[in-house]
C-alpha cells in the first residue's frame, strides 16, 4: 500500500466517509477508505438511522393491527410480538445494506483497507501517511495527497457509569433479549424520544427524564409542546427539568435519582435505563496533536469547504464542530470536500438548510430558522399553521394529531422555516427544504399546485395560513 499514492484517504467508512469516497471516485480520484469496524457503514447503518428506524416501522405496523377492527380488518385475533423475529429483520437489513456498500466499493474502484488509522503529521513533499493497525496488530502505511477524517462519534455516558445489559446506549438497546417491562431514557433529544416510541409501541412502561425544560429541544418551541401532548396521551412519563443526580443498579434492574423541575428529590426504578445525552466526537487517538488541526469543544474545526487548519486534512460528518450530527450532513460535507481536492464547484453547507427529523409516532420534521430565531435575528416574522385534522389524506390514514407551522418574513414573504409534526412529516420536509434552497416564498408556494387528496396539501393550506387564507382550517 505504501508505494501507492492516493488522491484522498478517508479514515472511516460511516455515511460521511463512503459517500465522500463514492463521489471522489466519480470526479476521477483515485481513493483509499480505511475503517476499523468489521464492515463499512458506521453507526448509522449498524447501530444508528437504519436500525432505528426498521425498529420504527415494526412499531408502526404494531399500532395499525391493535386498531385493525377500526380499518375494517377483522379475524387478526391477538397479536403477539416475535422479539427475536424483529430483530433477526433489523440484522437483516443491516447486511443487505453493508453488500450493496461493498458493492459500490468496487464498482469505484476504492482500496478499503481494514484497520485503525492514525495521521503521521503534516504532509512531507505534498503526501500526507496515514499509519494503520489491524485489530491483529498488524501495522501498514497509506501514502496520499489529501486526508479525509470521518471517524464519526459515539454515545456520551454520564460520569462513572459504564455500558452492559441494564446501562444501555443505542449500541446495546438495539440487540436486548427481550422488550424490557420497564426503561427510563436520559436525555429527549431524537435519539431518546425515537426509543421512548419504539418501545412504547411495544408495550413498555417508559420515563423519559430530560434536563432542559422541553423535550426535542432543537425544535420550534411549539413542536415540543406537541410532541410532549401527544407522548403523554400515548402513556409516556414525561419529565422535564429533571437533573439525574445518581444512577445505581439493583436486583431487579436500576434506579435512578433525580431533582425534579420543581427541586424536588425524586427516585425512579425501571428494569433498564438508556442514557441517550449527546454523543462525543472520535477525535481521540487519530493523530490530530501531529498536525494544525483545531478542536472547539472535542469537535473539528472546518472552513466552508470541510479544510481543517491543516492544509490537505479535511473532517466530514459527526467529528465536525457547529454541524448537526446527522448522517445526510455528513454525506453532504463528504461530497463538499472531495468537490474542493477535485477543484469542482460545490455550494456549502448552509446550517438554516438542514432538514431535521425524527421518525417517532407522531414524527417530527423541520428546517430552517424557529419562530424564535427568525425573531432573534430581526426578522419582522409572520407565521402560519395548519393542523392536520383539517386535512382529507390525513383523514384517510387515521392520523389527525399535529399541524405544519411556516415561519415567513413579513417583508418578502420569503419562507425561513418550516415545523411539521404529524403523519409523514419527515418526508413532507423535503419540499420545504427545496424550497427554502430556492428562496421561494409565501405567495409562490400558495400558488403552487399540490395533489389531492395529499399530505402535502397540509403545506398548501399552512401557506395560505400565514396571509389568513387557509382552504380547509
Ligand atoms: C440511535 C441513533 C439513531 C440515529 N438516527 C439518525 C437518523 O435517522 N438520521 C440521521 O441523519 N442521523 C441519525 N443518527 C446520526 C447518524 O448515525 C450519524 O450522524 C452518522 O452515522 C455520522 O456519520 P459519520 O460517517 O460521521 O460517522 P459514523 O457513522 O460514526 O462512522 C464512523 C466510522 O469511522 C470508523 N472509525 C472511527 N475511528 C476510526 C479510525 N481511527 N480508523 C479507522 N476507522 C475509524 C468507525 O468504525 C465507523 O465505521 C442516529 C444516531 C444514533 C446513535
Amino acid at each position: 500500500m505504501a508505494d501507492v499514492l492516493y488522491d484522498v484517504v478517508i479514515i472511516g467508512g460511516g455515511p460521511a466517509g463512503y459517500t465522500a469516497a463514492i463521489r471522489g471516485a466519480e470526479f476521477g480520484l483515485k481513493i483509499a477508505l480505511i475503517d476499523s469496524a468489521e464492515k463499512l457503514g458506521g453507526t448509522c447503518l449498524h447501530v444508528g438511522c437504519i436500525p432505528t428506524k426498521a425498529l420504527l416501522f415494526n412499531a408502526e405496523l404494531w399500532d395499525h393491527l391493535k386498531h385493525a377492527a377500526e380499518f375494517g380488518i377483522a379475524g387478526i385475533g391477538t397479536p403477539t410480538l416475535d422479539w427475536a423475529a424483529v430483530l433477526n429483520r433489523k440484522n437483516a437489513i443491516i447486511s443487505k445494506h453493508v453488500k450493496g456498500l461493498e458493492f459500490l466499493m468496487k464498482k469505484h474502484k476504492i482500496a478499503t483497507i481494514g484497520g485503525f488509522g492514525r495521521l503521521t503529521g503534516p504532509a512531507q513533499g505534498g503526501v500526507h501517511t496515514v499509519d494503520v493497525t489491524t485489530a491483529a496488530g498488524e501495522k501498514s502505511k497509506v501514502n496520499a495527497k489529501n486526508v479525509i477524517l470521518a471517524t464519526g462519534s459515539e454515545a456520551k455516558l454520564l460520569p462513572g457509569l459504564q455500558a452492559d445489559s441494564t446501562i444501555l446506549t443505542n449500541i446495546e438497546i438495539l440487540s436486548i433479549g427481550q422488550v424490557p417491562k420497564s426503561l427510563i431514557i436520559i436525555g429527549a433529544g431524537a435519539v431518546g424520544v425515537e426509543f421512548s416510541s419504539i418501545f412504547r409501541s411495544f408495550g413498555t412502561e417508559v420515563t423519559i427524564l430530560e434536563f432542559l425544560p422541553r423535550i426535542v429541544p432543537v425544535e420550534d418551541e411549539e413542536i415540543s409542546k406537541e410532541l410532549t401532548r401527544l407522548f403523554k396521551k400515548r402513556g409516556i412519563d414525561v419529565n422535564t427539568g429533571a437533573k439525574v443526580e445518581k444512577v445505581e443498579k439493583t436486583d431487579a434492574g436500576v434506579k435512578v435519582a433525580y431533582t425534579d423541575a420543581n427541586g424536588k428529590p425524586q427516585v425512579k426504578e425501571a428494569e433498564k435505563v438508556l442514557i441517550a445525552v449527546g454523543r462525543s466526537g472520535r477525535t481521540a487517538n487519530i493523530g490530530i496533536e501531529t498536525t494544525k488541526v483545531e478542536l472547539e469543544r472535542g469537535l473539528v474545526k472546518v472552513n466552508e469547504a470541510q479544510e481543517t487548519a491543516e492544509p490537505g486534512v479535511f473532517a466530514i460528518g459527526d467529528i465536525v464542530a457547529g454541524l448537526p450530527q446527522l448522517a445526510h450532513v455528513g454525506a453532504m460535507a463528504g461530497m463538499i470536500a472531495v468537490a474542493k481536492i477535485a477543484g469542482r464547484k460545490f455550494r456549502p453547507i448552509r446550517r438554516d438548510r438542514i432538514p431535521g427529523c425524527t421518525y417517532t409516532e407522531p414524527q417530527v420534521g423541520s428546517a430552517g430558522l424557529t419562530e424564535a430565531q427568525a425573531k432573534e435575528k430581526g426578522f419582522e416574522v409572520k407565521v402560519g399553521k395548519f393542523p392536520f385534522a383539517g386535512n382529507s389524506k390525513a383523514t384517510i390514514v387515521g392520523s389527525h394529531d399535529g399541524f405544519v407551522k411556516i415561519v415567513s418574513d413579513a417583508k418578502y414573504g420569503e419562507i425561513l422555516g418550516v415545523h411539521i409534526i404529524g403523519p409523514q412529516a419527515t418526508e413532507l420536509i423535503g419540499e420545504a427544504v427545496a424550497v427554502m434552497e430556492l428562496e421561494g416564498t409565501v405567495e409562490e408556494m400558495m400558488y403552487t399546485i399540490h395533489a389531492h387528496p395529499t399530505l402535502t396539501e397540509s403545506l398548501l393550506d399552512a401557506y395560505g395560513a400565514v396571509e389568513g387564507m387557509a382552504i380547509n382550517a
